[in-house]
């Protein structure tokens, strides 16, 4: 059997299995791996904090190079059956692509982690040092039982030089020229209420009373007009340059990128300042009350380095009336960053050199949150985000994930197996 039947086998058997979190029952995934990493020789551990939230995780010696992970996690969100064209759990393989909630975000990238290692193993490979595999639990809600929880109560199996997760690798045409994305940072979420005071009272007599509501109007119409102030960081610095040649000042940053290309604008847009999105808003229970309090919940993202007092003093400056504000402090994450010039960035660059000759890694930080954020804070791991997406385009990719008829190409899973293996054999040697 060829690894690329390996890996098309192993995910279908994976997407076969319902991981939706919650409530996450990824002890299945961890079990289905368990069996075939064994049927290769792999001792693998399942270290769960409850039964059935399992995280796998195998160690294959090496060198005393620097140690390398391969990780992914084994959860996904929700489906509604209804807006597929598939059964979201069948794993049909149709026309090369692999169907399944998960295809992309991020069984593929396990099943393809999984073969990688197994095939090192059963080959007596000993790499130049040693490589960890860590398919995990709890990524999508983030409750504790998966990454987070590792790094804080099993540090020693997870503590490692090197990593590579989700969020980069699409393939994509800029201008003349081909980039592969490489995720190296992370936007932090930095989430907040404000909370607006009146007085209640009874709805068929507003004159008696303050709706809180109604002050909420002016208050979001001035967080829709607050321009955060814009800053060019290092990685998106490093983007510019590798892609149009050069760091232009921050106020024509994105025209160029834009000027380049449409996706490099989309990419670049969200890089350059905090971002504020009002989300979400309560006021009165009851319609035949004046509500005496009125919380708007805004999702706040934060540069890599910022702090949240500079966006606390923006809001005092920028927003009228009379508010409280109350940072979500238990769901405050990420923005955590990795360096660029790294001996995982050339051995990523060299497998690019190997499949496209010409083509170039290209850094990006991501909008959202991985689960590289808690090796970062916990060990200084450089974590990277890369899994080879070349056939299919990254917007079309971008409208799968989280979304109906989620599908990744046997290619590129692939293609995967080929990376890892390259990594582990090439990092540090
Ligand atoms: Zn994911």
């Amino acid at each position: 059997m060829t690894l690329r039947h390996e890996v098309t086998e192993l995910l279908q058997g994976l997407l076969r299995l319902d991981t939706v979190n919650p409530p996450g029952n990824e002890t299945r995934a961890a079990t289905l791996l368990r069996s075939y990493l064994g049927r290769n020789g792999v001792a693998c551990e399942l270290i769960a904090k409850v039964p059935d939230r399992a995280n796998l995780v195998a160690r294959l010696p090496g060198g005393d190079g620097p140690s390398l992970l391969l990780m992914a996690h084994t959860d996904t969100v929700v489906a509604d059956p209804d807006e597929w064209s598939r059964d979201p759990w069948s794993g049909d393989l149709v026309d090369g692509e692999v169907w399944g909630r998960g295809a992309l975000d991020m069984k593929g990238h396990a099943a393809a982690a999984a073969v990688a290692f197994a095939s090192l193993a059963r080959e007596g490979a000993c790499p130049p040092g040693d490589v960890v595999l860590a398919l995990t639990a709890d990524e999508e809600v983030g409750a504790d039982f998966g990454m987070s929880w590792l790094t804080a109560a099993h540090a020693d199996a997870v503590r490692v030089d090197f990593a590579v997760n989700e969020g980069g690798g699409e393939r994509c045409v800029l201008g003349d020229d081909v980039y592969y994305l490489c995720s190296v940072a992370e936007k932090a979420t930095s989430p907040f209420r404000l909370r607006l005071r009146g007085r209640s009272g009874h709805a068929s007599d507003p004159h008696t009373a303050d709706n809180a509501l109604l002050k909420a109007g002016p208050v979001l119409e001035a967080l829709e007009r607050l321009r955060p102030p814009r800053t060019l960081i290092p990685e998106v610095a490093a983007f510019l340059e590798t892609v149009v040649g050069e760091a232009p000042p921050v106020e024509v940053a994105l025209d160029r990128a834009r000027a380049l290309h449409p996706l490099a604008g989309e990419l670049v847009a969200p890089l350059l300042s905090a971002t504020l999105s009002p989300t979400m808003i309560q006021a009165s229970r009851q319609r035949n009350v004046i509500p005496a309090a009125c919380v708007i919940e805004v999702d706040c993202r934060l540069l890599p380095g910022q702090q949240p007092e500079e966006i606390e003093a923006l809001l005092r400056a920028g927003v009228p009336g009379d508010w409280d504000l109350d940072w979500i402090l238990a769901e405050r994450a990420g923005g955590t960053r990795s360096g660029l010039e790294t001996p995982l960035w050339r051995a990523l660059q060299g497998w690019v050199d190997r499949v496209e000759p010409g083509a170039r890694l290209a850094p990006i930080v991501l909008a959202g949150f991985t689960d590289s954020h808690y090796l970062r804070r916990a060990f200084g791991t450089v974590a990277y985000g890369f899994f080879p997406l070349r056939a299919m385009a990254p917007q079309d990719a971008a409208r799968l994930v989280h979304s109906a008829d989620e599908r990744i190409a046997v290619d590129d899973l692939e293609a995967g197996v080929d990376l890892f293996r390259h990594l582990a054999t090439t990092i540090g040697a």
